[in-house]
């Protein structure tokens, strides 16, 4: 007889993805807070991926920065920029050969078409509300049926093509089930930009699968980029991840924290003489 197949342990993988554009601030460090314990609670490794891929927008100050502020208040990653790991490299900028396969992929396989058109193209073409909580307007379609005929020299970006109609439903870990239309709740999405930068959806996807990490934690204005990003791991046969959005800090006029909140970035706090203990008392007793 023979013996039982051994069975697969998947160890516990999350991880920290920041984008050095700017200090990180208190809603990234509850959002990243969240994560890391979720990694302790799970036995499991945390990692940090620097997401360096807008070179319009990023400083190299500001990755320095990142590092310092996530060490001070308290984070613990196992693979990283800073310390290498079995997938490195950990920065995005380093990882362009990763992408362009998957965007050969997508190509070859017809997923994804060339698209012309500019933000204010899409604007004026619109008349569709923008999706709640995410403020890309729907694709009017424009591009979409035009096929290669490219003038040389054209820019254009290479934008996905959503299963009209199609709902994308998955489970998430904080929120419970979720369900979003496509070509409704989000429509045809880019992946590579027109400057040649690969967008989020597709840099992210490809990054968490080969990371290998399990379970993805970040703010719930994201909930719409994950139905998008479930998309691309369908069609590129990656495996899926499990999902925990957290719910997002609002400041007391009940805008959210981004970064230009330049008083409650981690910096400022520290300077003002606020210890990491304390920001992590506040967090259980409000937020977890
Ligand atoms: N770099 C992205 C951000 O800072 C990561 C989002 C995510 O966790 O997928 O918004």
């Amino acid at each position: 007889m023979n013996p039982p197949p051994a069975t697969v342990v998947s160890k516990y993988r999350g991880r920290l993805a920041p984008s050095p554009t700017g200090h990180l601030h208190l809603g990234h460090a509850r959002t990243f807070w969240i994560a890391q314990q979720r990694a302790q609670a799970n036995s499991g490794d945390l990692i940090l991926r620097n997401e360096d891929l807008d070179s319009t927008r990023f400083k190299m100050e500001f990755v320095d920065a990142m590092l310092e502020d996530l060490r001070w208040f308290g984070f613990e990653w196992s693979e990283g920029p800073d310390i290498g790991g079995k997938f490195a490299p950990y920065n995005q900028s380093e990882r362009m050969s990763f992408y362009r396969a998957a965007l050969e992929k997508l190509r070859a396989r017809n997923f994804i078409y060339p698209c012309t058109c500019s933000r204010k193209d899409i604007q004026a073409a619109t008349r569709a509300p923008h999706a709640n909580d995410d403020d890309e307007p729907i694709y009017p379609g424009t591009c979409r049926e035009k096929g290669f005929n490219l003038q040389p020299a054209t820019k254009f970006s290479w934008r996905f093509r959503v299963p009209d109609g199609e709902t994308i439903s998955f489970h998430d870990e904080n929120l419970g089930a979720q369900k979003f239309i496509a070509g409704k709740n989000f429509g045809d999405f880019v992946v590579w930009r027109g400057d040649n930068v690969p967008a989020y959806q597709l840099a992210c996807v490809v990054d968490d699968a080969a990371m290998q990490i399990t379970e993805v934690v970040r703010g719930a204005d994201l909930l719409i980029s994950t139905a998008r990003q479930i998309l691309l791991y369908r069609v590129l046969g990656l495996t899926v991840p499990k999902f925990f959005h957290c719910d997002l800090m609002l400041d007391d006029e009940g805008e959210r924290l981004a970064k230009r909140h330049d008083a409650l970035s981690l910096r400022k706090l520290r300077e003002r003489g606020e210890t990491p203990e304390t920001l992590h008392q506040n967090f259980s007793k409000k937020c977890l």
